[in-house]
């Protein structure tokens, strides 16, 4: 399959800086509609899909994203290697407002939105999730972050709460007090659904404030002030992604994901399961 990037855009981040659109197109998915409508372009030669996660006009909350829906459309569309954009908040003093945190680890607070995985319908699928994002897609992030004059972060533990609301000062001191790095509402199940669908996954965390943990109100305002600077890098970023892409292959398994991953016996496959996850299943029949 040939190599294509796909970035999904989070808060403050609704158009891919430079893409040269070609159209915008909705995509049918078993779970229903995408965010918006996938916006397909090019940067410098190179095909590249968009969309914004809380569709154009932010008219989404977290709660009510349909990753299931982005990450299929994603997939459908040929989108072998995906990179997120998500707002943060910052746990360390050192991790500060409008830089980036190239996330390599999750940990999950949320409660049961029920979107965290494509499989459901007769068929039990676990996917190996230790090293959550992909090692290339990853390194090589963090290499272009180096080459420029960027304040950013290599690695950091993402903590998804539920949202829509902010901690509270007591979540925020106590999250800190477990070693996570920063906190948001949505990378960790654009992560899992990633390597569900087997593609390359890395999430670029934009901070936008430092959460309530020390004692300064978290506000719209405030994380919105601070979302300049960190567009502007994380858009420096995929500019350099696009130039080197496709990264090196072979150096990992991400392709490969349901390999040993799918638990339901194949003469359980059900002409509907082999019908709703052809995209996904067809390779493994
Ligand atoms: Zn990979």
């Amino acid at each position: 399959m040939q190599p294509k990037l796909g970035v999904i855009g989070g808060t403050g981040f609704y158009d891919l800086a430079g893409l040269e659109v070609k159209g915008t197109f909705p995509v049918q998915t078993p779970f229903g509609d995408a965010s918006d409508e996938f916006v397909v372009g090019e940067i410098s030669g190179k095909e590249i899909i968009f969309l914004p996660r809380h569709g154009k006009g932010h008219r989404l909350n977290p709660s009510v994203v349909n990753y299931c829906a982005n990450i299929w459309g994603m997939k459908k569309l040929g989108v072998t290697h995906l990179v997120t954009i998500s707002a943060v908040g910052s746990f360390r003093e050192e991790i500060k407002p409008g830089s980036l945190v190239f996330i390599d680890q999750y940990f999950d607070r949320t409660k049961t939105r029920g979107d965290d995985t494509f499989f459901r319908d007769g068929i039990a699928v676990h996917i190996s999730f230790a090293e959550p994002v992909c090692p290339v897609l990853h390194r090589l992030l963090a290499e272009i972050a180096g080459q420029l004059a960027i304040d950013f972060h290599s690695q950091g533990i993402y903590l998804n709460i539920e949202g829509p609301a902010f901690s509270t000062r007591a979540e925020s001191r106590i999250y800190r007090s477990w070693g996570a790095d920063v906190v948001g509402m949505t990378s960790l199940y654009e992560a899992k659904l990633a390597r569900e669908a087997e593609l390359h996954f890395a999430s670029i965390a934009e901070v936008t404030d430092y959460d309530s943990w020390r004692e300064e109100t978290v506000d719209v305002p405030t994380v919105l002030a601070n979302l300049g600077k960190a567009n502007a890098a994380a858009t420096k970023v995929l500019l350099g992604l696009i130039d080197r892409f496709p990264p090196v292959t072979g150096q990992c398994s991400c392709e490969s994901a349901l390999a040993q991953a799918i638990v339901t016996r194949r003469d359980y496959w059900t002409d509907e399961i082999k019908h709703k996850y052809a995209i996904l299943l067809e390779k493994y029949l």
